[in-house]
């Protein structure tokens, strides 16, 4: 049974979408003022995972990711380099769909940009104005009163009465400590430069949190599934989501609320006002691969925090080598006699599933995979697995890996010049010609190719 832990009520329980077999997904995706740093890449490597194993588990998965491309940060970007908000953001966005590309991301279905969506913010706006939630201040933005909703608090804990009488804020991002009836249409001032739309609300634009409730409804609906983010996201944005969507609907928005712990550098969370941040451009350049780095980021679960070395990428990184040379061993596998793998591959498969289904265990689910790896290689060792066996097991690799998405099962080639001096070897091999045979080994080795002797075969894996 697919179990989520659910922030909202703070328990474990059984997953079930509201139309039968289709979830809808929403993740709160980047703002783009910056590259991403690999923080935020944990965030959406997460949200994949998620993707992908509702996909395993037979759902049809919508999902939207947003972009915030106004808001605070992106303003304040812009006007520091002196061009105009679009251009400012293209790049990031640009620069993001790259990153996702690298790291083996699948799409989402919708990737909505908050300027783009403006008339829908207001006409939320205006519902919660009709419906008493929300006031305009004498400084002619419109604010959410959040004493009026009555459930305020309910995701992130936040008691009412923690709140300081008649104050507003009109910064997107606060903490607990200052929470207070937040900005849904920020009047224009000098220090928005030329970002301002002209609407019925009057001259200004948008709170960062009305994007993501308008964004959501827009595509989603008025209530769906499943909502992301970081844990940071928690508060103020996703409680003031909250309030906004059942404040202008009168329907629960989400069933679903899961958020991933952070990824933390030397105890503090990654992140760009800390200056503690790498950025995946930053990594490749050291030469770990996007394989290593993704195989890294989904490895810890979700709701831990996972403290980022370079030592830890070197690790994943043998890693994701054992799941290729596997692969490449079950390849070579040519002999039509050895036994049946059935009764391996059918526990290695439930163990994986039971593992997943519980809130995702992806520590328990590689640990099965891992020892269902050690049985197989000793039986290919020792030669003991037949070709139809070893097909059978790079199908339910393929399988997980339509989940895990850090395999790779393209036969590795080698060039002719190369395959010749392996056949050269064996030959002297068969002769008895050692000293021969040491010599093409080494001279494989010089051109970055290891061979591994089996009883009657030579395997090779390029170094
Ligand atoms: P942002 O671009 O700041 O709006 O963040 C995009 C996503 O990354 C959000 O879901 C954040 O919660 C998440 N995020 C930001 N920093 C971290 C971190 N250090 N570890 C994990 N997730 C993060
Ligand atoms: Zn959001």
């Amino acid at each position: 049974m697919l179990q989520f832990y659910n922030s909202l009520s703070k328990k474990k329980e059984s997953f079930k979408p509201i139309k039968d077999s289709e979830v809808k997904m929403y993740t709160c995706g980047p703002t783009v003022y910056d590259f991403a740093h690999i923080g935020n890449l944990r965030a959406y490597i997460f949200e994949d995972l998620l993707r992908r194993y509702l996909k395993f588990k037979g759902f049809k998965v919508v999902q939207v990711m947003n972009l915030t491309d106004v808001d605070d940060k992106t303003i304040k970007g812009s006007k520091k380099e002196n061009i105009s908000l679009e251009k400012f953001t293209e790049k990031f966005k640009k620069a993001f769909f790259e990153d996702l590309k690298v790291l083996n991301i699948e799409k989402a279905e919708f990737y909505p940009e908050a300027t783009k969506t403006i008339p829908e913010m207001v006409e939320l706006i205006k519902k919660l104005l009709k419906n008493g939630l929300a006031y305009k201040g004498d400084d002619k933005s419109i604010y959410f009163s959040i004493k009026k909703f009555k459930n305020y608090g309910k995701l992130s804990g936040f008691k009412i009465k923690e709140l300081k009488e008649g104050a507003r804020v009109s910064q997107d991002e606060y903490d607990k400590e200052n929470a207070r009836d937040f900005a849904l249409w920020k009047a224009f001032s000098e220090d928005d430069g030329n970002v301002f739309w002209e609407t019925e609300l009057g001259k200004g634009r948008p709170g960062w949190h009305i994007e993501c409730s308008a964004m959501s409804i827009k595509h989603l609906g008025e209530q769906f599934d499943i909502h992301t983010g970081g844990v940071d996201n928690k508060f103020p944005h996703h409680e003031n989501e909250i309030a906004q969507s059942e404040g202008a609907t009168g329907k629960k928005f989400v069933n679903f609320w899961l958020h991933c712990d952070h990824l933390i550098v030397d105890g503090q969370k990654m992140s760009k006002s800390l200056g503690n941040f790498y950025t995946l451009r930053d990594l490749l350049k050291k030469g770990f691969s996007p394989a290593s780095l993704r195989f890294l980021l989904l490895s810890t679960h979700y709701r831990s925090k996972l403290n980022f070395t370079e030592k830890a990428v070197k690790e994943a990184e043998i890693k994701v080598e054992k799941f290729d040379e596997f692969i490449s061993k079950l390849n070579a596998v040519k002999s039509e006699k050895g036994i049946k793998a059935k009764k391996l591959i059918e526990t290695a498969s439930s163990d994986f599933e039971n593992a997943m289904d519980d809130d995702l265990n992806i520590s328990l689910a590689l640990t099965s995979l891992n020892d269902f790896m050690k049985e197989a290689n000793k039986l290919l060792d020792e030669e003991k697995l037949s070709k139809s066996s070893a097909e059978k097991i790079l199908s339910f690799l393929n399988e997980i890996n339509s989940v895990l998405g850090v395999m790779s099962f393209e036969e590795q080639k080698l060039e002719k010049e190369l395959l010749d001096l392996i056949e050269e070897r064996e030959k002297a091999r068969k002769e008895k010609d050692w000293k021969k045979a040491d010599e093409i080994r080494d001279t494989l080795k010089s051109k970055g190719i290891e061979l591994s002797d089996t009883k009657d075969s030579v395997r090779w894996k390029k170094i």
